[in-house]
């Protein structure tokens, strides 16, 4: 029986088969399929070419008309349909000179990656499995389709890809396509930063992640992603103390806490991964608050100051580097649901207001002052309340003469 995703998409294949082509279910979702995993889209395959497919389908967008792939819109669903090719020449490690279109899958499942991704199923969910992905699938094992090193060699980024799937399916690899990883690492450096980076972090959220990343120590494909290539002890021990307890930005902070950069080389690693500016600053931030926690409980400023998921997220890296530690989360829920303001917007004094009270023009003088006023409203020494905060201001003006 095949499931829901597949028979919703079942009147797709029929309406390519009415025009006169072939028409089937491939890649990953055929291989989810036949692993019982849930399935998230499916790619259909035809020997249809687009302009063929245009003529079937009255919605279409194209997506990569060169390669082949158009989006057809079936009832509100879009499909990725690729026709059928084979690929010639890959003189630069990374895509093919020449993509040619072509009629038969069985060449079509000979240009796929791995075995089990070069598995076809038919609407009525029959098998076409050319190269035995079924039975790589039952060994759990990673296989290249035909000869390791020439397929490395055709796209170096399939090594990465290999790994991720070792950390998603909890597969293994292959001897031969291993040791062929071994001998041909260094032709990642062939593939651009933006896609080692979309690989690694799928690697990194994997429920096999601390296995992957220790293949890619074993490996010695680690010396060729940003910034890595001096860090072998770092990326073993992080790869020992991966847990998947940790989303991936606490994931990323583990990293950058085993490799021990300073301030500007924290920097420039993330950089090197091309990642968003957003997120390099809230991973530093994150970063200096499990180095403040090295050394400190949580206590009301702290947790103020970080705010109650930074907190709780610095809290499970800490926790993942000292295991035997107190464990501070419900600590921390504690203190931030007993704090009388959450965010300093809440402060219910502005700068207006202690300029009026003091008679005096802005400078830096209002900065520190409303500092020492948000501290002291954390900490209770004073209610959040205007008048109350005037009072107390003018208390501790007196106490100071
Ligand atoms: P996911 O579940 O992550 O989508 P997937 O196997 O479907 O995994 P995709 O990147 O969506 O991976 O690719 C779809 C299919 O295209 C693969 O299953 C494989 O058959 C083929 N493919 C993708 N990338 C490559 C590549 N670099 N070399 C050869 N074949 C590839
Ligand atoms: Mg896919």
């Amino acid at each position: 029986m095949i499931g829901n995703p597949f028979l919703k998409a079942v009147p797709v294949l029929y309406l390519i088969e009415n025009g006169g082509y072939e028409a089937y279910f491939v890649g990953g979702s055929v291989r989810d399929h036949i692993l019982g995993r849930e399935i998230a889209d499916v790619d259909i395959a035809t020997s249809a070419l687009p302009d063929e497919l245009k003529k079937i389908f009255p919605k279409t967008t194209d997506v990569g008309i060169e390669h082949g792939t158009i989006l057809v819109h079936y009832k509100g669903t879009p499909y990725e349909i690729t026709t059928f090719r084979s690929e010639a020449g890959y003189s630069d490690f990374r895509r093919p000179d020449k993509v040619l279109f072509i009629r038969s899958l069985t060449e079509d499942l000979q240009r796929r990656d791995f075995t089990m991704n070069a598995i076809a199923m038919d609407k009525d969910g029959n098998i076409i499995d050319p190269f035995g992905g079924r039975q790589s699938i039952n060994k759990k094992l990673i296989e290249t389709v035909g000869n390791p090193d020439e397929r490395f060699g055709e796209d170096a980024l399939r090594m990465l890809r290999a790994v991720r799937f070792l950390s998603q399916l909890s597969f293994s690899i292959e001897d031969n396509t291993f040791k062929s990883l071994q001998k041909h690492c260094n032709l990642l450096e062939n593939i651009a930063v933006e896609r080692k980076t979309v690989e690694f972090e799928k690697i990194l959220l994997g429920r096999n992640r601390a296995k992957a990343a220790e293949l890619l120590v074993k490996s010695g494909m680690y010396q060729y992603l940003p910034g890595l290539v001096h860090h072998e002890k770092p990326l073993t021990q992080f790869s020992a103390r991966l847990s998947s307890e940790l989303d991936l930005n606490e994931t990323w902070v583990l990293l950058l806490y085993e490799l021990q950069l300073n301030g500007s080389e924290i920097d420039a690693f993330l950089r090197g991964w091309k990642l968003p500016v957003q997120k390099i600053k809230l991973l530093k931030q994150l970063l200096s608050l499990l180095l403040f926690r090295l050394g400190e409980e949580w206590n009301e400023e702290s947790v103020y100051k970080a705010g109650l998921n930074n907190a709780l997220s610095c809290e499970r890296v800490y926790r993942t580097l000292f295991p035997e530690k107190f464990n501070s989360t419900d600590r921390i829920k504690q203190i931030f649901n007993s704090l009388p303001i959450k965010e300093r917007h809440e402060l219910n004094v502005t700068g207006n207001d202690l300029m009026a009270w003091h008679g005096k023009n802005p400078g830096p003088w209002l900065k520190e002052l409303l500092a020492e006023i948000e501290k002291a409203v954390i900490y209770g020494d004073v209610q959040n309340e205007k008048e109350k905060i005037r009072v107390w201001l003018s208390n501790l003006k007196s106490e100071k003469n």
